[in-house]
């Protein structure tokens, strides 16, 4: 057995690592089922094991690579055969609820559907949500800054993380696990780790802001003529529903068609139209949120500013609307997808999801270019599907890309670098940005043991 090994089993027990055969049976993420390359899994059980497994593998120089809920998009999980795991799995506990201020305080390990289920069943919300919220965790959601449906609101995690701490490549253990909004003394060292993608620190615990769970909810999917329209009712309705407007969610007629082919979801109306919205409000006044937000959707009905709408009446017609958006997997089955997301500001999107659009038309004619995205925060996702066998990642990159740089766009809103977009950073960040980016790499990781080559090679 490798010295390391013995090492991590000596401080951890035998039951805390995975190592030969058992390794692959796990699949590499959610979204690539092959077997898990890697040297062994570590499992530690608190912050403890976390700090005694790093410093052992700083000691030895082992790369260690930090795994959670592994629904990551950038590939920033996936592991080389030479690379050690440290899977978060075991550290899933909620500590602490506080009912008087708002705030949770957690584990990494905690999915974030665990967190918001114990905060709603205290009357509070966790007010970051997204797809995944099933798998993914509350750590993951640090280390990529997750965004999602609610940051028109509510921000994103790092809006929402009040304390936090981390473990250093060295064993050393960062804790400021504050419980305030307001605490200026210094560096602001958590700031600094969160959308690191774990190549700083690993995080371990947290203590999350909570918001006063809102009494009402109104929602609705509408159709639009065109994306100059789109932007025209989210700015209505911003102004109108006066900072209750919770998720704003833009799919283009590539999204919408595809999601709702036979086998994929029941069209919740024709599926012709040009754009799509599904907007939700939530608000504190049972009696009148609904005919408000009913009552401004129908003064654009008349208008003509949005051409269809659907508004479910119970919870069970609620959940199905967002499925349409939240649940593509009929779009992915059985076809080469690459994902993409990217953003860049809203006055230049229509035309850049065009130009997307024709470029990869121009070289695939067979191609699917899916569009949708959470455009309040000018995030937009794509989905590539080539449908040719020529058709190679790099070449649908540059497709994506190029034509995202000249609007100043960013080649990732939310879902980190990892190894996928590692080739593009360079492109969308100036020089001085990467070199201050890797002194803070080197300073705090000088055996480059941390998730080494995710974001930029040292
Ligand atoms: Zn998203």
């Amino acid at each position: 057995m490798k010295p390391v090994f013995a090492a991590l089993i000596d401080a951890l027990g035998e039951s805390s690592l995975i190592h030969g055969p058992e390794v692959a049976q796990r699949a590499t993420s959610y979204w690539d089922p092959s077997p898990t390359r890697a040297q062994a899994i570590v499992k530690p059980r608190d912050t403890a094991q976390v700090s005694a497994a790093l410093a052992i593998c700083h000691r030895f120089g082992q790369a260690v690579v930090t795994q959670g809920g592994l629904t990551g998009c950038a590939r920033g999980a996936d592991t080389t055969p030479d690379e050690v795991i440290l899977s978060l799995e075991w550290l899933n506990a909620i500590e602490a609820i506080d009912t008087v201020a708002g705030t949770a305080r957690v584990q990494a390990g905690v999915t974030l559907q665990s967190l918001q289920e114990a905060a709603r069943e205290r009357d509070w919300l966790f007010a970051l949500d997204l797809g995944a919220r099933g798998s993914c965790t509350i750590g993951g959601n640090i280390a990529t800054n997750a965004g999602g449906i609610n940051v028109l609101r509510y921000g994103m995690m790092r809006n929402l993380v009040l304390g936090l701490e981390a473990v250093l490549a060295d064993g050393t253990v960062l804790s400021n696990m504050d419980e305030v909004l307001k605490n200026n003394a210094g560096y602001d060292l958590k700031q600094m780790l969160i959308g690191t993608e774990g190549t700083l620190g690993i995080v371990t615990r947290a203590v999350v802001r909570l918001h006063p769970l809102p009494a009402t909810c109104q929602a609705a999917l509408v159709a639009l003529r065109s994306f100059e329209e789109v932007t025209a009712l989210l700015k209505q309705m911003q102004r109108d529903l006066a900072g209750t407007l919770s998720a704003f969610e833009v799919m283009w007629n590539s999204y919408f068609a595809a999601a709702t082919v036979p086998g994929g979801h029941r069209p919740p109306m024709d599926r012709t139209y040009p754009f799509y919205v599904m907007l939700q409000a939530e608000g504190a006044d049972p009696d009148t949120d609904a005919r408000r937000f009913e009552g401004l959707l129908e003064a654009a009905l008349e208008r003509g500013l949005i051409i269809d709408a659907v508004i479910p009446r119970s919870e069970a017609e609620r959940r199905a609307l967002w499925e349409v958006r939240e649940n593509f997997e009929s779009i992915l089955k059985n076809r080469k997808t690459y994902l993409y997301d990217v953003s860049l500001p809203l006055r230049h999107m229509a035309d850049y999801a065009d130009s997307v659009r024709e470029r990869v038309l121009a070289r695939w004619p067979r191609a699917r270019c899916i569009q949708f995205g959470h455009i309040a925060d000018g995030n937009l996702h794509l989905f590539v599907q080539p449908e040719s066998d020529d058709a190679d990642h790099a070449a649908c990159d540059e497709a994506v890309y190029e034509p995202l740089l000249p609007f100043g766009g960013s080649v990732s809103a939310e879902h980190g670098i990892g190894l996928e977009k590692k080739d593009w950073l360079a492109r969308s960040r100036n020089q001085a940005d990467l070199a201050v980016m890797r002194s803070i790499k080197r300073a705090l990781d000088p055996k480059n043991i941390l998730n080494p080559g995710r974001i930029f090679d040292t």
